[in-house]
This record gives structure tokens, sequence and C-alpha cells, in this order.
């Protein structure tokens, strides 16, 4: 359902865009993205490339040990062990590139566009992915910070059998509160580091940073990347580094991107399915709504099914108009609801817009 108030917020967006005729350039990204789309659009104004600038944008979150949901610092898979998922497109080239299940390389978004600008292959994966990473001189690390680690191993400990008992404490003969083992490994642990890592372990989170910039010249590009669902099966690869589901760029129409739950979006391919509906002839807005119903039609609109989850897209139009959707208004957390957002920088200081969205939370 869309309110009067994101209808006309979408106009203005794209009454703004037409007047300008799409002469001035534009970025878009998910919600962790104003610190990106300001670094974006300051390579633009110097006369950078449209992908040149959507990764050095999202080369901050993939290095903010902070962003738990991209690169460096990301929540890890069930093992620990971080695992990363991207890829690229460059609009004026039509080409593409993509790494999954990358491990140990902070910058999965370069080396993507390496795979696509350094082999006659779209995507890459795993070991083999890290191996050529390093042969062109991608330093390997550990990508797990002592926040992260500290998250998975509460996830670890959250885990109990049928009558409440984990491996993973002090064992049922151990002193002291059940607790003791994780504050003797973190001693430094603060209250607040604690009470993160057991919101994270109890709300898996999903997270990635999508990215997508047009061009005074009219060029366009985009980035997907994430560490991909916190806590997941080693080896599961999500829809972001998957060209046509968490990014589809078209010189001739327009780019989309995705974050939330993959395994739906890989069901819908979303990007694509935007990029088609804007080709022919849908708003921005339009795309992305019909491709929400998609998902919910995969769940016969059952929303008790459906509000276990959420996503997100994203559509830039090559006239400028674009448009951020989700399938929820906005996500629950301690009775508050907080409404979904997506940034955008359009020459001045980056700002989150309101997502239009397709069913309401109470
Ligand atoms: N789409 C990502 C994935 O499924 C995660 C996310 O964006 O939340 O891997």
């Amino acid at each position: 359902m869309v309110n009067r108030r994101q209808w006309l917020a979408g106009s203005a967006g794209a009454a703004l865009a037409a007047q300008s005729g799409a002469a001035r350039s534009i970025v878009i990204a998910s919600s962790n993205g104003l610190r990106p789309c300001a670094k974006a659009m300051e390579i633009l104004r110097s006369g950078g490339d449209t992908l040149d600038a959507v990764i050095a944008g999202v080369n901050i979150q993939e290095e903010d040990p902070d962003d738990d949901s991209v690169g460096y610092g990301g929540l890890p898979n069930e093992e620990g062990v971080v695992e990363l998922d991207a890829c690229v497109m460059h609009g004026p080239t039509r080409r593409a590139g993509s790494v999954a299940s990358l491990r140990n390389i902070k910058y999965p978004s370069k080396v993507a566009k390496t795979i696509m600008e350094q082999t006659d292959h779209v995507m890459m994966a795993g070991d083999n992915a890290l191996r050529f990473a390093k042969a062109f001189g991608y330093k390997e690390e550990n990508l797990l910070t002592e926040k992260s680690r500290l998250a998975w191993l509460v996830w670890k400990a959250s885990l109990r059998d049928a009558r409440g008992h984990s491996n993973w404490s002090d064992g049922l003969d151990a002193p002291g509160k059940p607790t003791a083992w994780l504050q003797r490994l973190f001693p430094e642990a603060s209250p607040e580091l604690l009470a993160y890592a057991w919101d994270r372990a109890m709300h898996p989170v999903t997270g990635t940073i999508n990215c997508l910039a047009l061009n005074v010249k009219g060029e366009m590009s985009g980035v997907t990347t994430t560490s991909g669902l916190s806590w997941k099966i080693p080896g599961r690869v999500g829809d972001s580094p998957i060209i046509g589901a968490g990014l589809y760029v078209d010189q001739d129409v327009g780019a989309a991107g995705s974050t939330g739950r993959g395994e739906e979006n890989i069901r819908v391919a979303g990007a694509h399915t935007i990029v088609e509906n804007m080709r022919h002839g849908m708003a921005p807005k339009d795309a992305v709504l019909d491709c929400l119903k998609r998902v919910s039609r995969n769940y016969n609109r059952d929303k008790s099914r459906l509000t276990k989850f959420d996503i997100n897209f994203y559509a830039l139009r090559k006239d400028g108009v674009y448009a951020g959707g989700s399938l929820w208004n906005g996500q629950t957390r301690q009775g508050k609801l907080s409404p979904r957002r997506f940034a955008v920088n359009d020459g001045g200081q980056s700002r989150l817009e309101d997502c239009i969205y397709l069913y309401e939370r109470r």
C-alpha cells in the first residue's frame, strides 16, 4: 500500500528529475549508504567513471567494522568465518563481474570488478576466487572483529536442545552463572557489547549495500556487496552476487538492486524484473511494487508467513527518476517501528528518503 505522503514524495523526486532532464548526477543506495552516496557523488563530479564511483562508495562500508552486514566486521557463517558476496555492472560497456563465498578479502566489490576486467568470465566462487584475488595482489586478512566473534559465540551458546541444554557453555558441573564462560572469554566486554551480541544472536541480521549511479552523460553503473545472512550454512550464496537478482543495469533503461532476504529475491530475479518493468513503461516505484507483489505471490500473499522477513528494492531510471521500496513499512524492535529508508544524493548532502511499501506492520 502506498500512502499519500509517499506518493507525493515519489512524484516530487520524479518531477525534479524531469525538470533537470537527468542532466545531473544521482546516486542512490540502501539505508547504510549515506557516506557511500556522498563519496560516489564526489567522484562523479570530478568526472570519474560511474562504476569507480559506486565501488569507492561501498568500500567505505566494506572496511567499516561497525557495519556488521558488509565486508570487514560482517557477521560470519555458522562456523565463525566471514563469507562475502558481491557483484558489479558497468552500464557503458555492458559488462558484469561477480564473486561469491569469498573469504578473507576485505573488498569483494573490487574483486568482482577485477573478474569483470581481467578474465573472460563473469562469476567466480569460494577458494578459487580467493586464489584468484591473491594472484591480483589482494591482501588476505581476518575479517572477524572481536565484536563479531563475540556475537557469533553468543549465537552458538543460544542454540539449545529440547531440554534447554547447550554444549557451548561451561558444562553442567561448572560453578557460577551459566554465562561465566562468556565473561571469561571477553573480560573487557561492556554490558552494551554483550547486549548487542545477544540481540544479533536472537535476530540474525540481513544487511548489504546496494549502490546505483547515474552521471550527467546518462551513464549508469551499480554494485551490491554483502557478508550475507548471519550464521548461514557455509557455502550459502544469497542474491547479492547474482546478476539479475542483487543487481541489474541496462544502460538503455536503468538500474536496480536489492537488500534483504536473498532467497526471496533469487526466486523473482528482482533487479532484472524491475529493469524489465521499467523498460515496458512502468515508473520506478510501480516497477518496485510489482516486484514486491511477486515476492508476496510466492507465499500466496499469506501475511502470517511474509511477516517473518523483509526485502528491499532500489530502482534508478535512466532519466534520473528513482524509488526505494520494501515489503513492509518498517521493522519492529522492542515494540518500536523503524521505517524503511534508502539513501539518495543528487548533488548536495546525502539524505534518507522513505521507502514505498506493500504491507503495513502495526
Ligand atoms: N541480500 C543479502 C543476502 O541474502 C542479505 C541482505 O541484504 O540482508 O545475502
